[in-house]
C-alpha cells in the first residue's frame, strides 16, 4: 500500500522523506495533518500534527493511536487505519452536533480574551472564564453548553453569594453570558469588602475556607465562645443573622451589650467595626494571636471537626470551659448511669470537671 492512495491529498515536503503535510478525507470532512518522521524514518517516534478538532476527537483514543504507531508497519497502513477511526468516530450521531458546537464556540471564544479562558472541556461542552473584579479578586464563570447552543441558554456555575439571573435569547452569545456576569459581580463589591475585612482582621473559625460565595462567618471571640454572623449580600452593611456560641459565662453580657446597643447600629460603618462597637469588645486579631487558641479540642474525641460537626457544645463552669461535639457530649452522658433525662435534654457531669453539664439529644435518637 502507497500512501498516496490512502490519502492522496498527503504530500512528502523535503528530501529526505521525513515531512508529510497535506489532507486526510474522511466521509467528506477534510483534515489538516503533519507528519515528520524522525531521521531513522521509524514511525513510532513520528510526531504528528493535527486540527484540534481531529485532537478532540481522538482524545479518548489516545493510547490506541499511540500503540498503532507503535505496531503498524509503515505509514500508510496507519494512515489507513487512523482514517477508519475517525470514520467510526464520525459516524456517532452525537458528534456532528458537537463538531457543530466546538465550531460556534470558537467563534464566540475569539470574541473574549483567550486567556481568561480557564479550562475547556474535551467535548466543548463545558468553558470556565475567569473574570477580575475591581479589587483583584477573581471569579470564574463555569459555563455549560446545552448540546442546541445558542438556541437554548447555558447552564452557569460561579461563587456569587446568589443566584445568577441572566437574560439569554437564540442570538446571544458567551460574550453576552460574560458581561452580565461582570454587572452582577459589580453589584457584590461592598458585601465581599465587608467580608474580606473579616476574614483579614478576625480569626474565622467557619467556613474552614471561605469561598466568595459564603454569606456567613463564624469569628472567635475567645478560646471557647464565637459569635456567627450571616449578611445579607445585597444589603451587607446590615446584619442579618447572629448567633453566639460557647459557655453562657462568656457569651451572655456580649450578647446583651449587642441588644442593648442594636439601635446604634451605623450603616456607614463596616459590619466589623459596628459589632466591636456594639459589644464594646474587640475581636481577637491574627496580628498578635494563633488560630490554634480558638479550636478547642472536643475533649472527648480529641479532635476538632467530626464530619461535618464542631465542638460548639461548652463547659459551664469557668475554670474548666472544655468544648464537646454535642453529639460525643450526648453519647458519653447516656453510658452513665447518674445521668437524667428531662424531654430531649440529659443532665449528666462535665467528663473533665464533674461540675453539672447539659446536652440536647440528637436528632434520631
Ligand atoms: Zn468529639
Ligand atoms: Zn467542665
Amino acid at each position: 500500500m502507497d500512501i498516496w492512495e490512502v490519502c492522496p491529498q498527503l504530500v512528502c515536503l523535503n528530501q529526505d522523506g521525513t515531512y508529510y503535510e497535506g489532507y486526510l478525507s474522511v466521509l467528506d470532512q477534510e483534515f489538516h495533518l503533519a507528519i515528520t518522521l524522525p531521521p531513522n524514518r521509524l514511525l513510532k517516534d513520528a510526531h504528528i500534527d493535527v486540527e484540534p478538532k481531529v485532537f478532540y476527537l481522538l482524545q479518548e483514543y489516545q493510547t490506541l493511536v499511540k500503540q498503532r504507531l507503535n505496531q503498524c508497519s509503515g505509514l500508510a497502513t496507519f494512515l489507513q487505519e487512523l482514517k477508519v477511526l475517525l470514520e467510526q468516530v464520525l459516524d456517532q450521531p452525537s458528534q456532528e452536533q458537537y463538531i457543530r458546537v466546538s465550531s460556534q464556540l470558537i467563534d464566540e471564544l475569539n470574541s473574549i480574551n483567550w486567556e481568561r479562558l480557564v479550562y475547556i472541556s474535551p467535548t466543548f461542552h463545558e468553558v470556565h472564564i475567569s473574570a477580575d473584579d475591581e479589587h483583584q479578586r477573581r471569579h470564574i464563570l463555569k459555563v455549560q453548553l446545552h448540546s442546541e447552543h445558542p438556541r437554548v441558554a447555558p447552564t452557569c456555575n460561579h461563587d456569587l453569594p446568589s443566584k445568577f439571573k441572566f437574560v439569554w435569547t437564540p442570538s446571544s452569545t458567551l460574550k453576552d453570558l460574560l458581561s452580565q456576569f461582570e454587572n452582577t459581580i459589580q453589584s457584590y463589591q461592598v458585601f465581599w469588602d465587608v467580608m474580606g475585612e473579616i476574614d483579614q482582621k478576625t480569626w474565622v473559625l467557619e467556613p474552614e475556607k471561605p469561598n466568595y460565595s459564603a454569606t456567613y462567618r463564624r469569628i472567635a471571640i475567645s478560646s471557647n465562645s464565637s459569635i456567627q454572623i450571616t449578611l445579607d449580600p445585597c444589603h451587607p452593611e446590615n446584619l442579618a443573622q447572629c448567633q453566639f456560641m460557647g459557655a453562657d459565662s462568656i457569651v451572655d453580657p456580649l450578647k446583651q451589650k449587642l441588644n442593648f446597643n442594636l439601635e446604634n447600629w451605623d450603616p456607614h460603618r463596616t459590619v466589623l467595626q459596628n459589632l466591636e462597637d456594639l459589644m464594646e469588645m474587640e475581636f481577637p486579631s491574627p496580628n498578635n494571636t494563633k488560630k490554634e487558641e480558638f479550636i478547642g479540642e472536643c475533649g472527648i474525641c480529641y479532635t476538632y471537626r467530626l464530619d461535618m460537626e464542631l465542638p460548639t457544645k461548652v463547659c459551664e463552669n469557668p475554670q474548666c470551659g472544655q468544648p464537646y461535639h454535642q453529639s460525643c457530649l450526648h453519647e458519653w452522658l447516656k453510658t452513665l448511669s447518674t445521668s437524667r433525662y428531662s424531654f430531649n435534654i440529659v443532665f449528666g457531669e462535665c467528663p473533665m470537671c464533674t461540675k453539672p453539664i447539659t446536652v440536647t439529644m440528637t436528632t434520631g435518637d
